[in-house]
């Protein structure tokens, strides 16, 4: 079936328009008109080539909500006209032993995301969510709550599963002081989460014009990461970091922050980073640590935990012809808090 996308031709030109082929809807697929989709950071880093050249054209997205218009014949656990999303991952080996756990994200033979992969089973390229529709076997599709603004959602399906694994994983509770670092798209969702845990929050930023929004995301407090002296107030004193720098950066001043045995994940910067000061780790017995998007399993709980407490995303809707002004705004830091693309603009246009 032939399908409209917005696609990467290239590292440099703009996204533009362009035609792919979905598959032939095997019994376990579920066919999904796509209504909106998140733009994370991820998408530019792509399409960009940031992580090695990708396998141009690229369609990204992977924060998919549509509902479901066709299932295959061996499909159970959903059914036409559902409220439906796709994140970061369409397969799976499903026996491995991270498999096994729940834990697809580190499957041992490599997950299948949901653009820019080579897919060993259906064979080709995945494209995402850039797109009209999307084909994905159920068991990479998730149950949306259908009580929550379904656009502000989306999101949810990237931002909000890989900020909301780490803090699960180490077990922020009431009362915890917990630093967010970079308040984008995962930094806001991290706010959230780690507000509804009961933590202590803290909002550690470089733009002093976002104090005041983190203060209205659920932030107690705003740290100004340029500010040496209020870094150093600030020593010794965090039970967990959450960092989102999306970019090559100093970890050092953030380690310094940590009380003795306490963590700082990375989920931002995918690269190498400016050397480590090894007496940081050693002299308090800290930990660094890094975090991968969540499992399916995991996924759906924080979807249903966000439909029983209504939390989702602050969103700027965007038409799909203007995905490049999102890009270069999402690269000067300037997202209030993510971008999701109206689908119909594509569907339209
Ligand atoms: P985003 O919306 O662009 O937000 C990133 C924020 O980081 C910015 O708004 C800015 O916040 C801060 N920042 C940017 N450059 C900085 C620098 N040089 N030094 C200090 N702070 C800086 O990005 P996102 O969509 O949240 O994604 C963040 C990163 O996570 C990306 O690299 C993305 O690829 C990655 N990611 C990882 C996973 C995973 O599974 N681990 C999943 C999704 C995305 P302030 O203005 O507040 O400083
Ligand atoms: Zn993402």
């Amino acid at each position: 079936m032939n399908t409209k996308v917005y696609a990467a031709f290239n590292e440099t030109d703009a996204l533009g328009p362009h035609t792919i082929e979905r598959r032939q809807l095997s019994p376990k697929d579920i066919f999904i008109d796509i209504e909106y989709c998140g733009v994370c950071h991820s998408d530019i880093h792509t399409a960009k080539g940031d992580w090695g050249k990708p396998n141009y054209p690229v369609v990204p997205g992977h924060e998919i909500i549509g509902r479901v218009k066709e299932i295959g014949s061996e499909v159970t656990k959903f059914k036409v006209g559902d409220l439906v999303g796709v994140g970061c991952m369409v397969e799976s080996c499903q026996h491995c032993h991270s498999c096994d756990e729940g834990l697809e994200q580190y499957c041992e033979n490599g997950f299948t995301g949901t653009y820019n992969s080579k897919n060993s089973k259906y064979g080709g390229v995945t494209y995402g969510g850039y797109s009209e529709n999307v084909v994905v076997e159920e068991d990479f599709v998730l149950h949306v709550p259908e009580n929550i603004d379904v656009k502000a959602a989306a999101p949810l399906l990237c931002a909000g599963i890989t900020t909301w694994s780490p803090l699960r994983h180490w077990k922020v509770k009431a009362g915890d002081k917990v630093g967010v670092i970079g308040l984008g798209g995962l930094g806001h969702m991290g706010v959230k989460f780690a507000k509804a845990m009961g933590a202590h929050v803290v909002m550690i930023t470089t733009s002093e014009s976002k104090g005041e929004d983190a203060k209205k995301l659920g932030a107690d407090e705003v740290l100004i990461s340029k500010d040496a002296d209020q870094m150093k107030a600030h020593q010794n004193t965090f039970d967990f970091l959450l960092n989102t720098i999306p970019v090559k950066h100093d970890v050092n001043p953030y380690l310094a922050l940590l009380k003795l045995d306490k963590t700082m994940c990375m989920v931002g910067a995918i690269e190498p980073l400016d050397a480590v000061h090894g007496g940081l780790l050693i002299m308090k017995r800290r930990n660094l640590a890094g975090s991968l998007i969540g499992g399916i399993k995991e996924t759906q709980e924080m979807l249903d935990f966000c439909g029983e407490h209504n939390i989702v995303s602050d969103i700027e809707m965007i038409d799909i012809q203007n995905i490049n002004t999102a890009y270069e705004r999402m690269m000067k830091s300037d997202v209030k808090y993510r971008f999701v693309i109206d689908i119909k603009s594509l569907k339209e246009s």
